[in-house]
């Protein structure tokens, strides 16, 4: 029995007693350590065809023994090769071993990306029988992994190599039989190893054609062999992207576009990446995780590798296979790879410019993309301090007031005056937006305005400041418009403003037609930062309000001369009307304020149910105010 070296066996230790969260990986490495061998003997035939063969993998297994095989006919090891390379762990893995003190299990197995030695997670003993290239004597190499290992003669009539892995007995939680289940290896060989060059093989159990309960056993391939990033667009059939997204993403749905890039230069590498139909259900929740699968040479090394994309494309979902990385480069390592970096830079670029070509050329499917990730992107404009605001604010969409229909920065651009702004309204819907009583004066003097319900939007517009020297404005907002004469009603306005005290602001407008009165903010708070601030928790934030009065309106003109009852009761109706335009909650006065209004209503029509009085009651609603319905008003309030 011969030891394991020092540093090999303080690792082997880890691998056996951890509980490694990945454990079906170690499939994965033992098929891609046979395809590396294949690759070795394929290369030696091309100078000596006495060597080719029908290359390929196998897996069996034997449910009584409780072992699962893994064997290849490649290039094989001798005495001395099972010594060198399954006695230790690489040389500079060592050193890096010594520096790395202090990591938890997981990470150090990680980083050593254990290949052979991960048979141990699930191994009580392996066995590796091989025969090598040229040599007629075949060996093996047996070890339980903790104590050493032993090599002795052994027979094998061809060249190649098994490794069998003789499995844990279950218990504890721990499953290993399903290591000896068809279903299982099949899967784990389609998740890991679907690429694999070489057929890999597993004799599976079929039911008999004729009913009975004989089972037939029959020889299939597991892999399909091509990955399909590789092949050429003439080859790949129609659905093929869409089923291996589906297969491979888990989705039932076929994903809204597909991107595929080939890049040659300083890193290699390919990628095939698509937009899912819509979010998956925990897309906007912390639990979500990004990434793409991380391929080495149609091999998988990570499944959702985060440092692929950036956050805010965090809903792309897809692959990338470059040459250039090692098959087992752990996820730490990874982490500040320039190659890596230089690949999702790369990605990054290629996503949007395809998301700016479909903006041109196929509206109708950025709108689909947009609609369901338009959030996610918005985001991305804000997030970091709005680092790529210019890149991404040509790719935002907005509902337009005027269009009705969604358009971008530039098109509203397009179609304003030098240094006119670019008018914006807040809101939680569009429907809602539709109806704020601001909208009105801008419709009226023909002017867009864009429509901004997500609560990142004025975030962008402020972090933006202008586009194309285009100024965004709020239109809920009291600082910029013009103030009409408020001429020979600055008492009315001054009495509006005593009633109503230290709520808001009172100010004259003209932007409103049919309502008598709306809420603005004045200064660099807006209503809707305000809201958004509180719900974050940040109750500090407070928005300068402003109660705008349209002194056109004859509800105002009414107010003139009113009772200080009455004219109190109206003020808090009139700003309570203002705060539910906005979306806001009533105040509790404000339904006693209206039920003494209406009631002051009704009780004229008690007094005199005459026809006269039903004919006022109508005037009363309608827009043109008469003297009479106001001193009816006022007498019916005292
Ligand atoms: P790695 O594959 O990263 O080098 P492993 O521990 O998985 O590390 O394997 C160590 C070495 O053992 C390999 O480099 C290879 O030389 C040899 N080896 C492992 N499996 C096989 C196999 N099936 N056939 C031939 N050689 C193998």
């Amino acid at each position: 029995m011969k030891e394991f070296k020092a540093q090999s066996k303080k690792l082997l230790d880890l691998v056996v007693n951890s509980i490694y969260v990945n454990r079906e990986i170690f499939l994965r490495e033992l098929i891609s350590n046979a395809s590396d061998a294949l690759d070795k003997r394929r290369f030696m035939s091309l100078t000596d065809s006495s060597l080719d063969a029908d290359f390929g993998i196998e897996l069996k297994t034997d449910k009584a023994a409780r072992t699962l095989t893994v064997s290849d006919n490649g290039v094989g090891m001798n005495e001395k090769d099972l010594e060198d390379n399954l006695g230790v762990i690489a040389a500079s893995g060592t050193e890096a071993f010594k520096k790395e003190q202090g990591k938890t299990d997981e990470q150090l197995i990680g980083q050593f990306g254990v290949g052979f030695y991960s048979s141990f997670m699930v191994a009580e003993k392996v066995t590796v029988i091989s025969r090598k290239v040229g040599e007629t004597k075949a060996y093996k190499w047996e070890s339980n992994g903790v104590d050493g290992y032993e090599i002795s003669p052994a027979d094998r009539a061809e060249i190649g190599t098994d490794i069998i892995v003789k499995l844990k007995p279950d218990g504890d939680g721990d499953n290993y039989s399903e290591y000896l289940g068809d279903y299982t290896l099949k899967t784990l060989v389609k998740k890991y190893s679907d690429y694999i060059r070489y057929p890999i093989r597993m004799l599976e159990e079929k039911k008999a054609d004729n009913g009975g309960d004989a089972s037939v056993y029959e020889l299939t391939v597991l892999n399909s062999m091509t990955p399909v990033w590789k092949k050429k667009k003439s080859e790949l059939g129609e659905t093929e992207l869409d089923e291996f997204y589906k297969h491979n993403f888990r989705d039932y749905r076929a994903p809204l576009h597909n991107i595929s890039t080939r890049v040659e230069g300083a890193v290699d590498y390919t990628a095939l990446m698509f937009v899912p139909s819509e979010p998956s259900y925990d897309y906007y929740t912390k639990d979500y995780k990004r990434g793409l699968s991380l391929y080495c040479n149609g091999v998988m090394v990570m499944e959702k590798c985060a440092e692929l994309v950036p956050e805010y494309l965090g809903f792309v979902r897809g692959i990338v296979d470059t040459p250039d990385l090692a098959l087992n480069i752990s996820r730490e390592t990874l982490q500040h790879d320039r190659r890596l970096v230089a690949i999702a830079n790369g990605l990054e670029k290629k996503i949007l410019a395809e998301f700016d070509k479909l903006l041109k050329n196929d509206r109708e499917k950025y709108e689909k993309i947009f609609t369901q990730f338009g959030k996610a992107i918005k985001f991305g404009a804000y997030d970091n301090f709005g680092a790529n605001k210019d890149k991404l604010k040509d790719l935002l969409l907005y509902r337009s007031d005027a269009d009705k229909k969604l358009i971008t920065f530039k098109e509203y651009a397009e179609k304003l005056d030098k240094d006119a702004p670019v008018l914006y309204a807040c809101g939680e819907t569009a429907e809602k937006i539709s109806m704020l009583p601001q909208l009105e004066g801008a419709r009226e003097s023909g002017k867009d305005v864009l429509y901004f319900t997500d609560p990142v939007d004025e975030f962008i517009a402020r972090m933006l400041e202008n586009y194309d020297g285009h100024k965004f404005e709020n239109i809920a907002d009291g600082t910029k418009e013009s103030k009409p004469s408020a001429e020979g009603h600055e008492k009315l306005l001054e009495r509006i403003q005593n009633s109503l005290g230290k709520k808001a602001k009172v100010a004259a407008t003209d932007k409103l037609k049919s309502y008598p009165v709306c809420l603005a903010a004045k200064g660099d708070v807006s209503l809707e930062m305000e809201r958004i601030m509180q719900a974050m928790g940040g109750n500090g934030v407070k928005a300068e309000r402003v109660l705008q009065v349209n002194l056109e309106h004859p509800v105002i003109a009414n107010m003139e001369t009113m009772t200080d009852d009455a004219f109190n009761d109206t003020v808090t109706v009139l700003y309570n009307e203002a705060l539910i335009a906005e979306g806001y909650k009533t105040e509790p006065e404000f339904l006693t304020a209206l039920n003494k209004l209406l009631s002051g209503a009704r009780s004229a029509k008690q007094t005199k149910p005459t026809a006269t009085a039903a004919k006022k009651s109508c005037h009363a609603t309608s827009k043109k105010p008469t003297a009479t319905d106001k001193t009816k008003s006022n007498g019916d309030e005292k």
